[in-house]
C-alpha cells in the first residue's frame, strides 16, 4: 500500500481569543492508503504546519514534508517508524516539521491499527489499556472568585482532580497568586488533587517562581507545571532541589525526542507532560513514555483539544499501568468539541478509557465540522502549491 493522499483541514473559531486556549483552533490530517482512511491532529498554529507540507525546497535539508510522505510504502507498522525519519533527515532544517509529522504519525498509526484491526495501544505492544484518571483542566479565573467559581463547578461535576493555569497567574502580585491558589483549593474541597500550571510565566526566573512555593505547600498542590519554558534545564533543576512535597511537571513544550530526554535527565520532573500533536506523534511519544518509566518519572499526556487527539495521546502510555493520571480538557471551544462523533466521557468511576475500535477508535464528523472550515490556497509565483480538498 503506498501513501496516496495527505489532506489538512484547517478548522477555526469564527473568532480566535487572545488567551492560553489550544482549542480555538485544529489542523486536522486526513491520509489515504489503499483501502484505508487515517486521521489525526496538528497541535501547532494551522495555516504554518499547511505552508511547512508544500513550500517549495530551500536546500537539501529543508525539503516540504510532503516529499517524504506522499507515494510512501506503508504496509507495516515499522513504515511509520522509516518515514518519521525520512521527514526528520529531509526537512530537518524546517522548524514546523516535528508539528506537521504529528498529525501525520497519528493518522499512519490510525490506518495500522484499522488494517489489523486492532487498537493502537495493541501496535504500540501493550495487551491492556489501563483506565487512567483525569484531570479536569481548566483557565485560572480572571479574579480568585471566579477560579473558586469554576473549581466548586468541576467537583460538583465528579472529578477527583483538576488543573488550574495561565490566565492571570504569575502576573499580578504574589498576593494575587497565592488567593488564587487558595481559591482553587477550597473550591476543589481538601481531597481533590490540585495542579496548577504557571504557563511559563516566570521564564527561567527561580526566585520569582520559589515565592509562590509555601502557598503551594501549604494547599498541598501535587504538581507546579512549567513555572519555566521548556528547556530551562538549570531553572527547572535548581528549583525542583528546594520544592519539597510539590513536583515539577513539564514537558509539552518538546517537539522532538531529545529535548524531551534531556527535560527527563537533567530537569529534576515528577512529571512528564508530552503532547502527541506536537512532539512528532505517536511513535515519539511513545519512545518518551519508555524512557520516563525507565526513570520513574510519570508520564502524563498534554491534551487540550479535540477527543481525537486525546486519543491519540493517551496510546502512547495508555499500557503503563502506574501512570494513573491524564489531562482532560473541560473547557474545550465548541470547535474541539465537534471534531468527533463520539467522545471519551468518565465511566462510571470517573475514569478514561480508550476505545476498543480499531485504530484510534474514533471518527470524524465531517457534518459537524463544515462551519468551522477555512479554505487555504497557497499559491507562489502564480503556481497553486496548496488548496484545501473537498470534505467528503
Ligand atoms: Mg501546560
Amino acid at each position: 500500500m503506498q501513501i496516496e493522499a495527505v489532506d489538512f483541514f484547517y478548522l477555526s473559531m469564527p473568532e480566535v481569543l487572545d488567551i492560553g486556549d489550544g482549542s480555538q483552533d485544529a489542523l486536522l490530517v486526513r491520509i489515504k492508503v489503499g483501502p484505508y482512511v487515517g486521521w489525526g491532529e496538528c497541535e501547532a498554529a494551522p495555516l504554518v504546519s499547511i505552508a511547512s507540507f508544500v513550500c517549495p525546497m530551500s536546500h537539501s535539508a529543508c525539503k516540504p514534508v510532503r516529499d517524504s510522505v506522499l507515494g510512501q510504502r506503508l504496509d507495516e507498522v515499522a513504515d511509520i517508524a522509516r518515514i518519521g525519519d525520512l521527514v526528520r533527515e529531509q526537512s530537518l532544517d524546517l522548524l514546523q516539521t516535528d508539528h506537521t509529522l504529528s498529525g501525520i504519525d497519528m493518522a499512519m498509526w490510525d490506518v495500522m491499527g484499522k488494517k489489523h484491526g486492532v487498537p493502537v495501544y495493541e501496535l504500540l505492544g501493550y495487551r491492556t489499556a489501563y483506565p487512567k484518571t483525569p484531570y479536569a483542566s481548566a483557565l485560572f479565573g480572571d479574579d480568585a472568585q471566579a477560579t473558586l467559581r469554576k473549581a466548586r463547578q468541576i467537583r460538583d461535576q465528579g472529578y477527583r482532580a483538576a488543573k488550574f493555569g495561565w490566565g492571570p497567574f504569575g502576573k499580578g502580585t504574589l498576593t494575587d497568586d497565592i488567593e488564587q491558589v487558595e481559591a482553587a483549593r477550597e473550591g476543589l474541597g481538601p481531597d481533590g488533587i490540585l495542579l496548577i500550571d504557571a504557563g511559563t510565566v516566570w521564564k527561567d526566573d527561580v526566585a520569582s517562581a520559589a515565592r509562590r512555593l509555601p502557598v503551594l505547600q501549604a494547599c498541598d498542590v501535587t504538581w507546579l507545571e512549567e513555572p519555566f519554558v521548556s528547556g530551562a534545564l538549570d531553572a527547572y533543576r535548581t528549583f525542583a532541589a528546594r520544592s519539597g512535597s510539590v513536583k515539577l511537571a513539564g514537558g509539552e513544550g518538546c517537539h522532538n525526542y531529545w529535548m524531551a530526554e534531556h527535560m527527563l535527565q537533567h530537569a529534576g520532573l515528577g512529571y512528564i507532560q508530552i503532547d502527541a500533536g506536537r512532539i512528532g506523534g505517536i511513535s515519539v511519544a511513545h519512545k518518551v513514555a519508555a524512557a520516563a518509566e525507565q526513570r520513574s518519572i510519570s508520564y502524563v499526556n498534554h491534551t487540550f483539544t479535540s477527543h481525537l487527539a486525546l486519543s491519540a495521546s493517551l496510546q502512547p502510555f495508555a499500557g503503563l499501568q502506574h501512570h494513573e493520571i491524564c489531562e482532560y480538557p473541560v473547557e474545550s471551544k465548541p470547535v474541539a468539541w465537534d471534531i468527533t462523533r463520539d467522545h471519551l466521557l468518565p465511566n462510571a468511576d470517573g475514569q478514561i478509557e480508550l476505545p476498543k475500535a480499531p485504530g484510534l477508535g474514533l471518527e470524524p464528523d465531517m457534518e459537524s465540522i463544515k462551519p468551522y472550515l477555512l479554505d487555504v490556497e497557497i499559491k507562489i509565483g502564480g503556481k497553486v502549491l496548496y488548496r484545501t480538498p473537498p470534505l467528503d
